[in-house]
């Protein structure tokens, strides 16, 4: 049989309703036999994630000052949850190990250590309540010097869950370092391990079960109302990702893509609606757009010199004052004899004096500007790839609306048209773009 991943985010584990629910979703389809779990998340907008509570914990363990008041909450969102799905378990006695340890040997705890029992006894938990196998992550998924993942990896989880009749319960977001080093992913890394383990298992699917009903074409705080995505590729929710949208980790795709392997967005709380596909890019497409997305805090840096364009390595030289004071460009589109180069304002605001002074020196330019309060709007679609007009539509909607468009980024791929206008523009600008396309 072919198998899916089921990965659930910190929301859908957050108490023992939530854990009722994943069981009826795996018991709807046979092949969910793979279970990965987040730490448990929120159950109100006021509470603390465990992953962050288990940070506090870990800092305040260090300087030795009290812990009480976040351990007790962790301990006891754990026990609940034990408690009320009537389980045996073992996790007291684990839970009292990791508070004597963080109480007598902080400093031999690592920060990526405490942090990942978050995942570590919520996967037990799990495990124990679905009748399925625990299988720990940390000595299947191995981290390089890069830290990228080990072919090995691959060959390990293969072989730990090779048992296709079995059900297998997987903490998310850790695995370790070449010395043997517990190492978290980045924040949000549950999602990474469930793409390696898809990739490593050759799995039909991997499901990604969250609280919302998959991917929409805006932002919902700016467009009321917006149409959910049912299906988008690859590399549109790469570039929608880029530019702002966020459901998913995105390194999480690249395990599945290298496979073919379709991501399906979920919500656990409505488990019927069928939510948003990531795959393969598709050979049509009925839509122009896919979605639109957009982020604020860019700031353009303008470089004017006559003759620029026959100035060899001018455009390379400028980048790499760029880069030697620790700022990465975003895009650079270029006049003939001019040049922008769009950066993110944190990394630029305490370098640019200094930046601006040694252009100034080693390029001797006729002008140069920094523009600040610049949003980037990247408009995503394959429907657009040989579409006569629609850069035309797009811009005369933002006519209309009388929005000046200080960058345009159109990629040769054309499945992207990027804008750039003054932060003040933004939400307007997202809603022509909408309204003209969507409507
Ligand atoms: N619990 C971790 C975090 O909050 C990882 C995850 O949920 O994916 O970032």
């Amino acid at each position: 049989m072919t198998r899916i991943v089921s990965k659930f985010g910190g929301s859908s584990v957050a108490d023992a309703t939530q854990f009722r629910k994943i069981k009826n979703i795996l018991q709807g389809k046979p092949e969910r036999k793979i279970v990965v779990v987040s730490a448990p998340g929120k159950r109100n907008p006021k509470e603390a994630k465990l992953t962050d509570l288990l940070y506090s914990v870990y800092d305040l363990a260090k300087k030795k000052l009290d812990l009480a008041e976040p351990w007790t909450l962790i301990k006891e969102r754990y026990l609940e949850i034990v408690r009320e799905l009537s389980l045996q378990s073992t996790i007291r006695e684990e839970l009292e190990a990791l508070e004597k340890a963080l109480l007598i040997k902080p400093n031999e705890l690592s920060a990526d250590f405490v942090v990942s029992r978050g995942e570590y006894l919520c996967a037990k938990i799990m495990a124990e309540f679905l009748g399925a196998k625990f299988i720990d992550a940390y000595p299947l998924i191995q981290f390089d010097s890069q830290y990228q993942i080990t072919a090995q990896s691959y060959e390990n989880i293969a072989l730990a869950l090779s048992d296709t009749d079995s059900l297998y319960v997987v903490p998310g977001f850790y695995g370790s370092d070449i010395r043997g080093e517990l190492k978290t992913f980045t924040r949000g890394g549950s999602d990474i391990t469930g793409g390696i383990l898809a990739n490593a298992c050759d799995c039909l699917l991997y499901e990604n079960w969250t609280d919302v009903s998959g991917l929409l074409m805006a932002d919902p705080r700016i467009i009321q109302n917006a149409l959910s995505i049912n299906y988008v590729s690859y590399r549109e929710i790469r570039e929608l990702a880029y530019s702002g949208a966020s459901v998913l980790h995105d390194e999480s795709i690249y395990p599945c893509r290298a496979k073919n392997i379709p991501i399906n967005i979920r919500n656990t709380n409505k488990p019927g609606d069928q939510g948003t596909t990531i795959g393969p890019t598709p050979e049509h497409t009925a839509n122009i757009i896919t979605g639109i997305a957009g982020r604020k805090d860019f700031s353009m840096l303008y470089i004017e010199k006559s003759m620029m364009n026959k100035e060899k390595g001018f455009g390379r030289k400028i980048l790499t004052i760029l880069e030697e004071h620790g700022v990465s460009y975003e895009l650079s589109p270029c006049g003939i004899d001019s040049m922008n180069v769009v950066v993110d304002s944190k990394t630029l605001h305490d370098v640019e004096t200094k930046v601006c002074a040694e252009i100034e020196h080693k390029m001797q330019p006729n002008k140069i500007k920094i523009f600040n309060n610049v949003a980037l709007i990247a408009t995503v679609g394959h429907g657009m790839v040989n579409q006569i007009g629609t850069a035309a539509r797009l811009f005369n909607a933002l006519a209309k609306e009388k929005i000046n468009v200080r960058i345009i980024d159109q990629g040769s791929s054309e499945i992207n048209i990027i804008v750039g206008v003054n932060e003040r523009d933004f939400e307007k600008a997202i809603t022509a773009i909408y309204n003209e396309f969507v409507g």
